[in-house]
């Protein structure tokens, strides 16, 4: 524990914060705030702030709406880009019903859960995201565009390269709040970009990837730029992913790891990925949300399609880098960064968990370019493919029981019901890519 109660209210007072925002994550992963004044602090402190569940999405009905924050003290935070005067911090909240019981909807119960039952097996579950995001121009009604500075014509004066001092400025902001950024660099697609922190606990993490989140958005409008986390915001280059890096720890040590194993793994780490790979098209439900996100899991933009794993070989759906040592990991490719981290993390720790209980074994390794070989090697080999769509992903999650009990009766029949409406709704839309193709032809 790094903060008592006094620490928030002698920091509050200290530093002369105005404004407190108490945070949570919805369903679908947006961040939500209430903002209180430094006056009603105490009162936060002591979880008595309350707010109608049924405003937000996939929470609770009207008849039984009031929910409670509660703080969790050491995620205190000063937003460094707000006034030095009068400055605004925050706290995350965990979100409880009345009578101090846990919200079973709230996101961050539900990793919590899934991490309690690593403790109990005796893991610690380290997670590092490679976050990328497209920064786009605004129009003149400070609207979002898709267009790219990086797309400007030759006679475009102006600051070298927006997009680069705006990163550069993220970075500085995000070591203000404390985070250690470990690489930042420009991406394949333009005005694409990538920033990535220091791997930590997995709770830690899913909190870190929300701050991170923010920060660039209100870093970019800085800059008089966009940031989007939009999977596929553009169909001719890469999409967006969020890589995420999973590793279990025993006693301080990184239990993945054996020296021995030709490709330097334990066979805890074979059973983990054994499990991921079992429950992965469920999976892609929660990993992937949108309709959009599937637009990225296409052959040709360094996204994942197949189901496989490889040691050496940067196509497949899960990598392991640098093998060998205390840093061995499994990389998870299919993520992206619309994804809940919290219930992302929460179903792929539960299936790997399951594949180290069942001892699943995984299917071997294939170290070479899946996308060159034809349906009958892949077949033969016995390579499936990810869900192509959001609503075959959703189905898979129906089908899948282990992770609908892993998110819980309330989340698993909320977000499946408004995950097929929202399918629904694409569905019926008329696209410009039908009006080219077909209205001058039929
Ligand atoms: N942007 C790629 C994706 O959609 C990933 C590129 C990389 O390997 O960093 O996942
Ligand atoms: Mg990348
Ligand atoms: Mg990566």
């Amino acid at each position: 524990k790094k903060y008592t109660k006094e620490d928030i209210l002698r920091l509050v007072e200290e530093e002369d914060v105005e404004f407190i925002r108490l945070q949570f994550t919805d369903m679908f992963g947006c961040l939500k705030n209430m903002a209180i004044t430094s006056s009603q602090l105490e009162k936060a402190l002591d979880n008595r702030c309350m707010f109608d569940g049924s405003a937000i999405d996939g929470f609770v009905k009207i008849e039984e709406s009031d929910l409670f924050l509660h703080p969790d003290l050491d995620t205190f935070e000063i937003f460094p880009w707000r006034p030095q005067q009068g400055k605004v911090a925050r706290l995350i909240c965990d979100v409880y019903r009345p009578g101090d019981k846990p919200f079973e909807g709230d996101p961050r119960y539900i990793l919590k859960t899934a991490l309690k039952e690593a403790e109990e097996m005796g893991y610690t579950f380290y997670v590092g995201p490679e976050c990328e995001f497209f920064l786009f121009h605004m129009d003149e009604n400070a609207m979002p565009t898709t267009i790219t500075h990086e797309q400007a014509g030759y006679f475009d004066l102006g600051p070298v390269d927006r997009g680069e001092n705006a990163r550069r400025d993220m970075v500085l902001t995000l070591e203000d709040m404390g985070f250690v950024v470990e690489t930042s660099h420009h991406e394949a697609a333009p005005a694409q970009h990538e920033i990535d922190f220091e791997y930590d606990e997995a709770l830690a993490t899913a909190d870190n990837i929300m701050t991170f989140k923010l920060t660039v958005k209100t870093i970019a409008k800085r800059h008089g730029l966009h940031a989007t986390f939009m999977p596929k915001p553009k169909a001719e280059v890469n999409g967006s992913g969020m890589h995420i890096n999973m590793s279990l720890s025993r006693d301080g040590r990184n239990i993945f790891q054996d020296a021995g194993d030709e490709n330097g793994l334990s066979r805890e780490a074979y059973y983990f990925i054994g499990g991921i790979l079992k429950h992965i098209r469920a999976i892609t439900a929660i990993t992937n949300p949108l309709v959009n996100s599937y637009k990225r899991l296409v052959p040709g933009f360094e996204a994942p399609v197949y189901i496989a794993w490889s040691t050496a070989n940067r196509s497949p759906l899960l990598r392991i880098p640098a093998a060998g040592s205390e840093k061995t990991r499994i990389e998870l490719r299919s993520p992206d960064p619309a994804a809940n981290p919290y219930l992302a993390l929460a179903v792929c720790l539960r299936a790997g968990l399951e594949g180290i209980r069942e001892k699943t074994e995984p299917p071997k390794s294939v170290n070479c370019n899946i996308f060159a070989m034809t349906e009958d090697e892949k077949k033969l080999m016995g390579i499936e493919r990810l869900p192509g769509t959001l609503i075959e992903a959703v189905e898979e999650l129906e089908k899948d029981e282990f992770i609908r009990e892993t998110l819980g009766e309330h989340v698993a029949n909320k977000y499946i019901e408004a995950k097929k409406e929202e399918w629904n709704r694409y569905r019926a839309q008329v696209t410009d890519w039908e009006i080219n193709e077909y209205l001058n032809r039929f």
